[in-house]
């Protein structure tokens, strides 16, 4: 009984790799480090799209899934590497064995990406911003790679810490900010809510979490369709997703950038195309990646 009522309050962390395919190849090759260096596409703007860029490729407005041509138009002198995913892979494969000195509720979004649940961690640190910080540290003694780490008590406002203050940051949001936090978080950074939809929103005069927050989940759902639920729950910092430890990388996909279901045609909106192409980018690389490993 008193299980059932005491909720217990998660810790979870997001763990996400700052240019993860750039970095690596930086690292393993002098000559590109402080250069604008994108892995994947082609230097004759042939074809092919930009897989990761450095971040000094990313100044010049260089982003994931962007053409070669729109990359060299960008920046002239851009250069242009071909992916090794065998080391992708092989870093990958230390950082998971380093979240697993800590917890085994690991669910991987993609090769650079994961969640981590560390409510009952396996050293009994009890902190996730120490394990968050550690988790970090060891990345960087052992890979020479930095990463990203967003702590929380969800995977919706985690996954959104992460990215504040990257590339090699910490942000813990913490119970007592979540409520602040998401009502001044604009619809563009949420986690789930594609960019179609973000200026629908702001169309409606919605521009954060908190102007979503005055509508009803009727209003919310009659203007979004099932979307507008999983709306209504997150501008309330309520995400109950568990963390997922049997999913694995091959599956990275639709629910990785969709939180809830579409199942109307409303819902999906002309973005789907623009995601679609991503996902199918991502599998490209992942299908690469298994050949070699078989
Ligand atoms: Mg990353």
């Amino acid at each position: 009984m008193e299980e059932d009522i005491k909720k217990t309050i998660r810790k979870i962390i997001h763990i996400d790799m700052d240019a993860f395919y750039a970095s690596i190849e930086q690292r393993d090759n002098p000559q590109y480090k402080g250069k604008p260096i994108v892995v994947g596409g082609s230097p004759e703007g042939r074809g092919g799209v930009v897989a990761t860029a450095s971040y000094e490729a990313r100044k010049f407005g260089i982003r994931s899934a962007m053409t070669s041509k729109k990359a060299i138009q960008l920046c002239a002198h851009v250069i242009f590497i071909r992916p090794r995913f065998d080391a992708y892979k092989e870093a990958s494969k230390k950082i998971r064995a380093i979240f697993h000195r800590y917890t085994d509720l690991i669910e991987p979004l993609s090769l650079d990406e994961a969640f981590l649940d560390v409510t009952e961690d396996k050293q009994q640190i009890g902190s996730a911003i120490e394990i968050a910080r550690q988790i970090r540290q060891a990345i960087s003694d052992e890979l020479q790679l930095t990463a990203s780490a967003g702590v929380s008590v969800n995977k919706f406002i985690a996954k959104i810490a992460s990215d504040i203050n990257k590339p090699d940051g910490l942000t813990f949001i913490g119970p007592s900010r979540i409520e602040a936090f998401m009502e001044e978080l604009a619809v563009e950074k949420f986690f789930g809510v594609g960019r179609v939809t973000a200026e629908k929103m702001k169309a409606m005069g919605l521009h954060t979490g908190g102007d979503l927050k005055k509508l009803s989940e009727a209003e919310l759902v009659k203007r979004f369709g099932k979307p507008g639920r999983f709306f209504f729950k997150i501008v309330r910092g309520n995400d109950d997703r568990p963390v997922q430890p049997h999913r694995e990388t091959k599956s990275v996909g639709a629910e990785d950038t969709f939180p809830y279901d579409l199942t109307t045609l409303e819902g999906m909106d002309p973005e789907l195309d623009k995601i679609a192409d991503t996902i199918y980018d991502r599998l490209k690389i992942i299908r690469a990646l298994l050949r070699l490993t078989e």
